[in-house]
């Protein structure tokens, strides 16, 4: 399985990185080694010394499909979830300067949390679902997936020109603003609404 993710899908985060508004979706991907663990620890990696939660709505893909029209894109999840797409910032900021692609800072091991799943029946409204995520019990990041550039539907539309989705593949839908360094001891929760859907600690 593979996971895809999408960059720059929040007006407000593309300005606090002071990135470009893209004119179509921006796209990385991890390699499944990325997805940390259940119940582990996530480790500060030795070549960094800045890494930045960004926490995600993501998508479980449930079929096989390609060149999928974005007005049959329900048909391809049933499941809903939240995650963190970790990223080495000060890593990544070098390789953006390179003109280098950005696996080594977005892919590395551990670098994707990928918390627990729900049926999309049980959630009201998926164009204005809030999600947070909440460091050390404060929230650092807050939104509603209405602020996304590009919505579920139209990310599986336009990823599925370019690769095959196939049963267990993940969409990582892009991080709203609020993004920061995480330090050792800090705790990390997701939330839905009111529901959290994971909880992680930084060593
Ligand atoms: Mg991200």
């Amino acid at each position: 399985m593979k996971l895809i993710c999408i960059g720059r899908n929040y007006a407000k985060h593309i300005s606090e990185l002071k990135n470009e508004k893209p004119t179509e979706p921006v796209i990385f991907l991890k390699p499944d080694t990325a997805i940390l663990l259940k119940k582990q620890p996530f480790f500060i990696p030795d070549f960094s010394d800045e890494v930045h939660h960004e926490v995600e709505v993501l998508v479980k893909i449930n079929r096989v499909g390609k060149h999928i029209d974005a007005k049959f894109a329900h048909k391809y999840y049933d499941e809903i979830g939240l995650g963190i797409d970790f990223t080495a910032r000060d890593l990544q900021q070098k390789l953006k300067e390179n003109g280098l692609p950005w696996e080594k800072a977005k892919a590395f091991d551990g670098s994707a949390i990928v918390g627990k799943w729900v049926s999309k029946s049980n959630l009201d409204n998926l164009d204005n679902l809030p999600f947070s995520l909440h460091k050390n019990n404060k929230i650092v990041q807050s939104s509603t997936t209405q602020e996304m550039l590009w919505s579920i539907d139209e990310i599986i539309a336009y990823v599925s020109q370019f690769f095959t989705l196939k049963i267990g593949d993940i969409i990582f839908t892009g991080t709203p603003s609020g993004v920061g360094p995480v330090q050792p001891n800090d705790s990390l929760k997701g939330f839905i609404g009111e529901e959290q859907f994971f909880s992680i600690k930084v060593k």
